[in-house]
């Protein structure tokens, strides 16, 4: 009879125990949380982006760093394998805009529900509780130190995650398991993480929301990456989808960075005009301040206004030209001042990890230390949001296990 210990019981480290299990062996999940899942309690705003729906062909350009080392994974693991697995044990799901996936209920707690139902069926052995300090391999045999406890496998999956969020769980004990084991660690970057910008408007504007505008980011002045969608104004910065994404393309060490906001993005400047000037028409002898409603939302007038050195107390029916166009062109441009990303435990994902180039695509195998494995966000391999980052954990854990079953089966 194998033994076989799965360090991290994330994603990842569930699916590789899952995968691995057989009549012939053990398998055993470490976690040092009270409870699995912690992060994945979090994902998705609490409602889980399970996967994305779309073909699979569709999520390498969605792999930020290593997609090509993720294509055996991704084939032999794919989204439409994890929702069947899910499925099998009762969790319903449903797809939103962009083919994200989620639990039918909105609740991420039902994932992890069903995650723990499958690990007690296939009577896969949980120790929560179970900090892991130490890892060294003598005589083919794994010792896995514990506070107080040791332990000892014939393989070994380390799962433990990336660095970012660290209180749920993930501070990065993987990386440094991976380096006494000889393994290099890629430069480790927040990725998808909200941006600090300098603003007077910051009190005014927090918890403000704004759909359907689009942000660009500049450097010198030139644009180097646009975004369309959702973003939040915070007491630092700014967050949301778009923000998220758009930071991934910030450069490092760069100054003048400029974020500009269009906040009609669907409409051109000519077509912006006719409306505002319609708007002036219909509310001539209001207040400035007052005869934007229709246009933006309340909180953001003053702001506008500010921006467009237009006194918010002015007639409409006394706005110059000048003073209107300065208006649509804050509209269409308007510009804060990058500070720099937040740091890397706010990111939703860690950039970096074990190299890929020390472990094989198609097992998750370390190519220096025989049936050690790794899955998950503790490898160099990191995706956009939608669904992408955890379909990842999900199929490197799978190639992992499925290794291990065969090589116990043998
Ligand atoms: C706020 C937020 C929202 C997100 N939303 C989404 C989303 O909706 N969809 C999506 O695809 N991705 C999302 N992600 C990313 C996704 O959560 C991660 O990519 C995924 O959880 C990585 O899985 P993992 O199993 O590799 O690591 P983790 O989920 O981090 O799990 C690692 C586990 O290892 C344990 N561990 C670590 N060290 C030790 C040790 N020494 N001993 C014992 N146990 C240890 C940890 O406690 C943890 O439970 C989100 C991330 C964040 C932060």
């Amino acid at each position: 009879m194998k033994n076989v210990v799965v360090i991290g019981a994330g994603p990842a480290g569930i699916l590789a125990a899952i995968a691995a299990k057989t009549i012939n062996n053990n398998v055993l999940i470490l976690e040092k949380n009270e409870k699995i899942g912690k992060k994945l309690y979090i994902t998705g705003k609490g409602r889980c982006n399970i996967t994305n729906y779309s073909p699979i062909e569709d999520f390498f350009p969605m792999i930020n760093s290593n997609s090509k080392f993720m294509y055996s994974a991704l084939y032999n693991y794919t989204n439409m394998d994890i929702l069947n697995l899910l499925e099998s044990y009762g969790l319903k799901y449903k797809v939103e805009r962009g083919n994200r996936v989620f639990p039918y209920s909105d609740k991420s707690s039902d994932v992890i529900k069903t995650f723990n139902k499958i690990l007690l069926d296939l009577n896969i052995k949980v120790k929560l509780n179970e900090d892991i300090r130490y890892i060294e391999k003598q005589d083919d045999v794994f010792r896995i130190y514990g506070k107080t406890n040791k332990y000892e496998s014939d393989f070994l999956v380390i799962a433990t995650g990336g660095i970012s969020y660290p209180a749920t769980g993930s501070t990065g004990a993987g990386h440094k398991f991976a380096k006494n084991f000889g393994h290099s660690v890629t430069k480790l970057n927040p990725s998808l993480v909200p941006m600090e910008i300098k603003s007077n408007y910051l009190k005014e504007l927090q918890g403000v929301s704004l759909k359907n505008i689009e942000l660009a980011v500049k450097v010198d002045d030139n644009i180097i990456c646009k975004e369309f969608g959702e973003l939040v104004f915070t007491h630092f910065g700014l967050s949301g989808p778009i923000v998220l994404k758009a930071s991934n393309s910030v450069p490092e060490n760069k100054n003048n960075i400029i974020i500009s906001i269009d906040l009609k993005p669907k409409l051109d400047l000519e077509t912006l005009d006719n409306r505002i000037q319609r708007d002036f028409a219909k509310y001539s002898n209001k207040n400035i301040e007052n005869a934007l409603d229709d246009l933006l939302i309340k909180k953001l007038i003053p702001v506008v206004l500010k921006e467009s050195k237009i006194n918010c107390f002015k007639k409409v029916n006394q706005i110059t030209r000048e003073e209107r166009l300065r208006l649509i062109n804050t509209i269409k441009n308007l510009k804060f001042e990058l500070v720099g990303l937040r740091p890397i435990k706010e990111a939703i994902i860690t950039k970096g990890g074990i190299s890929v180039r020390e472990i094989n695509p198609k097992t998750m195998e370390s190519k220096k230390i025989e049936n050690l494995y790794f899955a998950g966000e503790v490898i160099d391999i990191d995706a956009m949001t939608g669904g992408y980052n955890l379909q990842i954990a999900y199929s490197t854990g799978y190639a992992a296990g499925k290794s291990i079953k065969e090589k116990s089966n043998e």
